[in-house]
């Protein structure tokens, strides 16, 4: 694939210039081409780079498999997927609504087809979504008549005016972290609640797959967190962590993928196990889960 690429020579937390390569990785799920991950030497903080531009990401996500944006019910697999899908949309309205009781407006960014915030909507929320891909977007307002914009409408959007901002599995594909945060800042009421989902890279399952972990999935992820990383991005723009939640099925999801990355022909037998395990292993204060919640609440001044 012909594209165009940019080197970061600053890290995207803590802005730095010490730098070094860490390791290198494949897009294993596409392309199968090469690129490198490298490392803050000050705050530790990994990220694909060099990386390809802005523009020339959009080929990396045109795939019918692209199964985060797909809702074809196709095969034992799919089939699995969106019986999983439909229970955690349930857990995940039930913890955010729990957290923010007296919530009433929600913004949710990569949205996609719009599921999780229909269940706000079902419940008389104010919903607004954010969607970069045109077609997720009007599957979302056809199907549940839901508010979705493109990206650039973000900086639209009036100050102070969300209860609740979600971002699932959507920050390590954004491109500028200190000015999505910055935003995320402007548009959260003072006493409002931020979800931000991640894949950790510092999970047992992530120590254990090493190049072949499918939460790199380079070079759609450009950014790779741990959890000191996200303290520091998140501490810089005026937020404290409020809570670290385990997001306990994506073990099992990332390590089957991970297993066939690595080829291996029992590779639903081996995910079962590992993703257990990883999440046996994760049971700490704070968890160190394949996936986290991480809620994040505006200090106090
Ligand atoms: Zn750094």
């Amino acid at each position: 694939m012909e594209h165009q690429t940019e080197i970061l020579k600053n890290c995207p937390v803590c802005g730095s210039i010490k730098l070094q390569k860490a390791f290198k990785t494949k897009d294993y799920f596409l392309t199968q081409e090469e690129f490198g991950i490298c490392m803050c030497k000050k705050c530790g903080f990994h990220f694909t780079n060099p990386r390809p531009t802005k523009e020339a990401l959009s080929p990396y996500y045109k795939s019918e498999e692209y199964i985060s944006h797909s809702n074809s019910n196709q095969g034992l697999f799919g089939f699995l997927y969106q019986q999983v899908r439909n229970y955690t949309l349930g857990k995940k309205y039930e913890l955010v609504s729990n957290i923010k009781k007296d919530g009433e407006s929600i913004l949710d960014i990569g949205c996609a087809t719009g599921q999780f915030l229909n269940e706000f909507k079902k419940r008389g929320w104010n919903c607004t979504g954010i969607e970069p891909d045109e077609e997720a977007r009007s599957f979302a307002k056809s199907n549940y008549d839901l508010k979705v914009f493109g990206e650039e409408k973000l900086e639209e959007l009036a100050s102070d005016s969300f209860d609740v901002i979600s971002m699932w599995h959507v920050l390590e594909h954004v491109s500028d972290l200190q000015k999505r945060v910055a935003e995320l800042k402007r548009l959260i009421k003072a006493n409002g609640t931020l979800f931000i989902a991640l894949p950790n890279l510092d999970s047992w399952d992530a120590h254990h797959y090493e190049k072949f972990w499918a939460g790199l999935d380079v070079p759609r992820h450009l950014h790779h967190f741990k959890k000191e990383n996200v303290e520091l991005l998140f501490e810089k723009h005026g937020f404290k962590m409020h809570k670290i939640v385990p997001m306990k099925f994506d073990s099992y999801y990332v390590s089957l993928l991970s297993e066939k990355y690595k080829k291996n022909p029992l590779h639903l037998f081996s995910a079962f196990f590992k993703g257990a395990y990883s999440n046996f292993k994760a049971r700490k204060n704070p968890p160190n889960h394949s996936s986290l919640l991480y809620i994040l609440k505006p200090k106090v001044v």
